[in-house]
């Protein structure tokens, strides 16, 4: 008397791993998202990176660093045109040619600088367009995957009404019994076939007895080892 209720417990399993598909199908859906929202986080965290290693380069200090060596070259070098002694001279002269050294030593780290803050520049204004141009396609991305999630979801939908149906036309042991197995086995299986004696999940031997009452659709029977609902092969070509 179980066996029509075991063919739709087939039926039922196979809903349910086709499901799985679709289930598995929104999830990369949702994937596609999260992938390019983690890829515009990161670059949002690069630029800050560079903006800070851009302020580190202290290009202005530098600069200031500069005009005020500047200054004080042209300070001495008036100064030197109005020496009178020689000795003033010699001293002035002195002190021109270690500014001279300073500003030229102070010259070189400000040009290698400027040269680095404008690689960092052109970085982030890179790193800017493909912000720009990703919350375009973000946006794009984020409607195609609401459209297919929400076809996928309509499978899912129309194949849990099937199932359903399906579920209510279990005998009723068999179907509580079913019930109880599913939620404690989840996510595993809670079925498994009864093919030669063994059970397929686990496959331990059952004895002929349990197996000869089974296939004839006379009792309901869970492994004794895996606990998982078995289902005569019997039922397959039923
Ligand atoms: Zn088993």
């Amino acid at each position: 008397m179980f066996l029509p209720s075991f063919r739709h417990l087939i039926e039922i399993e196979a809903l349910k791993k086709q499901n799985q598909q679709n289930e598995q199908q929104i999830s990369s859906e949702n994937k596609r998202i999260c992938d390019l929202g983690d890829r515009r986080t990161k670059t949002q965290l690069q630029i800050e990176t560079l903006i800070l290693d851009e302020k580190n380069l202290n290009l202005s200090t530098n600069q200031q660093q500069i005009e005020i060596l500047q200054a004080r070259f042209k300070k001495l070098n008036s100064q030197l045109a109005l020496a009178v002694t020689e000795k003033e001279q010699i001293a002035f002269e002195g002190q021109i040619a270690i500014v001279q050294t300073e500003l030229a030593a102070l010259e070189n780290i400000y040009f290698i600088n400027l040269e680095r803050s404008e690689e960092i520049e052109s970085e982030i204004a890179d790193k800017k367009e493909f912000l720009y141009g990703s919350l375009l396609s973000l946006e794009t991305i984020k409607t195609e995957v609401a459209h297919n999630i929400s076809l996928e979801q309509k499978i899912i939908d129309d194949r849990n009404l099937r199932i359903l149906a399906l579920t209510d036309q279990l005998l009723p042991g068999l179907k509580s019994l079913y019930l109880e197995i599913e939620k404690k086995m989840l996510p595993k299986k809670a079925v498994s076939y009864l093919i030669d004696k063994k059970c397929s999940e686990c496959h331990m031997q059952v004895d002929s007895i349990l197996k000869n009452s089974l296939e004839e659709g006379r009792t309901i029977e869970s492994c004794p080892t895996c606990s998982r609902l078995l289902i005569p092969e019997t039922a397959k070509i039923y």
